[in-house]
C-alpha cells in the first residue's frame, strides 16, 4: 500500500518507520529541510510513562491562578481573540473534574506504557542511539507542603502499578549527587525509576535515516497546502511541489494538524501550547544532573543529554507565534543555576521554543477517521516523545488493516461529539 505521512516530527517519523517495517511504500512530506526541526527539536527529553497524566485535573483552575502570579511563572496567558482558543480553554475546564481526570489518565497511561515497551523493542532491534539514559525521573520538592501533598499522587501511581520511591533530602542526593551542593534548596523528592531520558531530535533524525534505508522517501522543503476531497474520500495532497496521491494519508502535523483538517469538516480540539527550553553545554560533569530532575515549584525539567543539560518548561497560551520571550529564558536559567550552579555555562545556552499540540483531555488523537483513507496521529501535547514509539506501532497496525495491540477506545477522534461538521 502507498502511504503518505504528513509531517516529519517524532510522531510522523516513528509512524513512517513502522509502516515501512510492515512493508508499505511510504513517502514523508515536511516543509523543513530535515526531520524534527519544529516541536520535536528541543523538548525536555523525558520519556516518562510514570508522569503520563493530563494537565486538566481537579484543583488545576485554582492552581493556575497562583502560577500566573509567580515571578518565575510556569503558566503565561497572552490574551488574544481566537475562537479556537476559547473553545479549547472551555473544554480544558470541563476536563478539570476527578471523574474526567481518571478517564483521561487511564487512556494516556495505556498508550505511554505500550510506548515504553515499543521503545525497548525498537532499541533492541535497531541499536538506535540518542543520548539515552535509563535512570528515572526525580520530582524535587522545595517545600514540606509539597512533600506532604504527594499522598494523592502516590495513590494514583499505586493504582496504575507505577514503581516509585519517596526520598528524603539525602535520598535525593544519592540519586542525583550534584544536588549535594544545593541541599538547602529542597526537602525531598519522588523518584520514578522506570522513566527514561533522551534527545528526541537525535532519535528522530536517526530513525529517519533507518527508515530511509528501508525505502521511505523523505520530501523535505515541501509545503503542504491542502488535502483534496473527491466525493467522500481523500484523493491527494496538494503541495507547493505538486499534487501527490496515495492509498492512505496520515496527518502528523503536530499543532498544525487542525488547520489542514478544518476545510475537510474535521474539527479536532488541538491547540498550540508554547514551551521553552535552553540547552546548556556541560562544563563540570560532577555538577550536572544524571537524569531528569523536575522542579515541582517552577514546573521545569532539568535533563542530562550527553554533554548537555536540557532545561524545559512553561505553558504559554499565545496562539501560533514562535516569538522567544526573554523572561522565559530567565526562568529556565534561574532553575538550572539554582539547583546545578556548577554544571554548565548558561551564557552559551541555545534558547528555543516549540508548540505542544495539546488536546483538552491530554490524550492524542490516533487512528482512522470517518473519511476513507484519512488517518490521524496528532495531539500528543506534553508527551509526544514519551508516546511516539507506541503511536508508530498503533498507526502501522490501523493503516495496514490489522488490530493494534492496545485497545483504541477513547484514543480516536470519535470521542469528540462535534468532530465532524
Ligand atoms: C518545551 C517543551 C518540552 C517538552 N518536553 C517533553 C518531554 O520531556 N517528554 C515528552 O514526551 N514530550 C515533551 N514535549 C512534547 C513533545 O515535544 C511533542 O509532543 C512532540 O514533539 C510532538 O511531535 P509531532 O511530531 O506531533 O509534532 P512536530 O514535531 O511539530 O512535527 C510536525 C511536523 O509537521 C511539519 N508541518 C506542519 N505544518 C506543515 C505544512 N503545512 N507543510 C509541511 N510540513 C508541515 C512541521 O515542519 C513539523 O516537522 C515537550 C514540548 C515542549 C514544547
Amino acid at each position: 500500500m502507498k502511504v503518505i505521512v504528513l509531517g516529519s516530527g517524532v510522531i510522523g517519523v516513528t509512524c513512517a518507520y513502522q509502516l515501512a517495517v510492515a512493508g508499505h511504500d511510504v513517502t514523508v512530506l515536511d516543509r523543513q529541510p530535515a526531520a524534527a526541526l519544529e516541536t520535536s527539536y528541543g523538548n525536555a527529553g523525558e520519556v516518562s510513562p510514570g508522569y503520563s497524566a493530563p494537565w486538566a485535573g481537579p484543583g488545576v483552575p485554582l492552581k493556575a491562578i497562583k502560577w500566573l502570579l509567580m515571578q518565575h511563572r510556569p503558566l503565561v496567558i497572552r490574551p488574544h481573540l481566537d475562537l479556537a482558543f476559547i473553545r479549547w480553554g472551555l473544554a480544558m475546564l470541563r476536563n478539570c473534574t476527578a471523574e474526567r481526570y481518571e478517564v483521561n489518565k487511564g487512556r494516556m497511561v495505556r498508550l505511554a506504557e505500550y510506548s515504553r515497551d515499543c521503545l525497548v523493542e525498537l532499541r533492541a532491534q535497531t541499536g538506535i542511539r540518542y543520548d539515552e539514559r535509563m535512570q528515572g525521573t526525580l520530582q524535587l520538592f522545595r517545600t514540606q507542603a509539597q512533600l506532604d501533598g504527594t499522598a494523592a499522587d502516590i495513590a494514583v501511581l499505586q493504582r496504575y502499578g507505577v514503581r516509585y520511591e519517596l526520598l528524603d533530602m539525602d535520598g535525593c542526593i544519592r540519586h542525583e549527587p550534584a544536588l549535594a551542593r544545593t541541599r538547602e534548596k529542597f526537602v525531598g523528592g519522588l523518584l520514578l525509576p522506570g522513566d527514561e531520558t533522551g534527545d528526541c531530535f537525535k532519535f528522530t533524525q536517526n530513525l529517519a535515516a533507518l527508515a530511509a534505508q528501508r525505502g521511505v522517501q523523505f520530501r523535505y522543503g515541501t509545503q503542504i497546502k491542502r488535502l483534496l476531497l473527491s466525493g467522500k474520500q481523500i484523493d491527494g495532497v496538494v503541495t507547493d511541489a505538486g499534487t501527490l496521491k496515495a492509498d492512505a494519508y496520515l496527518v502528523a502535523l503536530g499543532s498544525h494538524s487542525p488547520l489542514l483538517l478544518k476545510p475537510l469538516g474535521v474539527r479536532i480540539p488541538v491547540y498550540p501550547v508554547k514551551g521553552y527550553s535552553i540547552t546548556v553545554p556541560i562544563t563540570d560533569a560532577s555538577g550536572a544532573p544524571e537524569s531528569t530532575v523536575m522542579d515541582e515549584t517552577h514546573k521545569v525539567a532539568v535533563t542530562r543529554l550527553g554533554d548537555r543539560i536540557r532545561v524545559g518548561g512553561t505553558a504559554e497560551l499565545a496562539g501560533y507565534t514562535l516569538k522567544l520571550h526573554d523572561a522565559r529564558r530567565q526562568t529556565l536559567e534561574h532553575v538550572v543555576t539554582d539547583l546545578f550552579p556548577h554544571g554548565g555555562d548558561v551564557s552559551r545556552a541555545e534558547f528555543w521554543c516549540g508548540l505542544r499540540p495539546m488536546t483538552p483531555d491530554g490524550t492524542p488523537v490516533l487512528g482512522a477517521t470517518r473519511i476513507p483513507k484519512l488517518f490521524l496521529a496528532t495531539g500528543h501535547g506534553t508527551l509526544g516523545w514519551t508516546m511516539a514509539a507506541g503511536t508508530g506501532r498503533v498507526m502501522a497496525d490501523v493503516i495496514g488493516g490489522g488490530t493494534p495491540q492496545i485497545d483504541m477506545a477513547g484514543l480516536t477522534v470519535d470521542r469528540y461529539p462535534n468532530a465532524y461538521a
